[in-house]
């Protein structure tokens, strides 16, 4: 039998949690929370939905495979043109994009310890070498960073928020750090959950482009935009990436319903502020409720905190799932004693926080 190559047989597929209804049926509970993804829990955009619904009339047909309306929603939205522009089934189409372009066997990526768990899958699917640099407060070190990269490295990643810690680099420490890297390195600026970071000091990725032509900034609709299940996001990088990353990317990666609500809530601009302002005020309640119960957690930029159990957290994290919570525990990090809580609506984080406090009172 064809065997595949050394990096893929080295994975292990990624372990996604079961369906909530299969949950509920297994455990014989109904009403099952669910912080474990970082999703948004306002539901989705009116706007988004009747989009999507109203493209289900086109269903018969393929969608535009170079999603002009979404481009021109994206121009108008961010000021970047059409030609810096790829769109991709959800954020991680982009990133495999990008590692599918880019690496050879061989070649070094580098990112954090840490760091999103999509980054080794890309690197090793390609047969390419991770070179895992150690965290600072649970953050990148980019000292570290620079450290690391050789002859040999060709791609290194960013999360800006970063997933799962919430940590977050500042302007001046990015810039100074972009500054560095030699221009045959491509640097991937994950910024997934950039649109919840409100800080005045915080980057934008997109702004940056002008001035590194080896850099590629990722952004996604599954977050503060509310589309995670629709699958959309895009990168954003000089003309001459995109044609690469655009050559390797699927005819028609973008589905007809997905084009047409991510252009419909770029447009809903309520919706984003509602998003943000949900997500500023589930922090507050769960950064209170955790201090309360005297624990510790990693301040963070995401829609989503990781809590110290300050004992193993998987049995924590199973005891929580019998009280029909779902969090995520951080063991495949090699954070044992850590579990990721995604934030919820009011009456979810405070379930959440009451189950927590039960669990851990035994
Ligand atoms: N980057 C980071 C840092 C993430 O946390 C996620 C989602 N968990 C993604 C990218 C991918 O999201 P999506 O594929 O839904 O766009």
């Amino acid at each position: 039998m064809a065997l595949a190559t050394p990096g893929v047989q080295g994975l292990h597929p990624y372990e996604a949690g079961k369906p909530v209804e299969e949950l509920e049926r297994e455990l014989g509970i109904s009403n099952i929370v669910k912080l474990a993804s970082n999703e948004n829990p306002l539901g989705p955009s009116g706007r988004a939905m009747a989009a999507a619904q109203a493209a289900l009339a086109d269903a018969t047909r393929y969608p535009d495979s170079n999603g002009f309306g979404l481009k021109r929603a994206l121009q108008r939205h961010y000021g970047l043109a059409a030609n810096q522009l790829t769109l991709g089934n959800g954020s991680n189409d982009v990133l495999e994009l990008i590692a599918r372009a880019f690496l050879n066997p061989g070649d070094e990526v580098v990112f954090s310890e840490y760091a999103f768990a999509v980054y080794p899958i890309v690197t090793q699917a390609c047969s390419a070498t991770a070179v895992v640099t150690p965290a600072r407060d649970y953050g990148h070190n980019l000292q570290a960073m620079a450290e690391a990269i050789t002859e040999r490295t060709r791609l290194l990643f960013i999360a800006n928020p970063n997933n799962p810690t919430g940590t977050a680099l500042m302007r001046d420490e990015l810039v100074a750090f972009l500054d560095t890297v030699p221009e045959q390195v491509i640097v991937v600026l994950d910024e997934a959950y950039t649109e919840y970071v409100d800080q005045a000091d915080f980057p934008d990725g997109l702004e940056l482009l002008p001035r590194y032509p080896n850099l590629i900034v990722t952004r996604t609709f599954s977050k503060a935009w509310g589309l995670a299940g629709l699958r959309v996001g895009f990168a954003a990088a000089n003309p001459v990436i995109t044609d690469l990353l655009n050559r390797v990317r699927q005819p028609f990666n973008v589905s007809h319903l997905a084009l047409a609500a991510a252009e419909a809530v770029l447009a809903d601009s309520d919706y984003l502020q509602r998003s943000v302002e949900l997500n500023r005020a589930g922090m507050q309640q769960l950064e209170e409720g955790l201090k309360l119960q005297g624990l510790g957690f990693i301040p963070s930029f995401g829609n989503f905190i990781t809590v110290d159990v300050a004992r193993p957290a998987q049995p924590v994290f199973e005891a929580l799932l019998r009280e029909g919570v779902i969090v995520r525990p951080l063991g495949p990090y090699r954070m044992p004693q850590h579990l990721r809580i995604s934030i919820g609506l009011p009456e979810e984080n405070d379930r959440f926080l009451r189950a927590l406090r039960q669990v851990l009172a035994c």
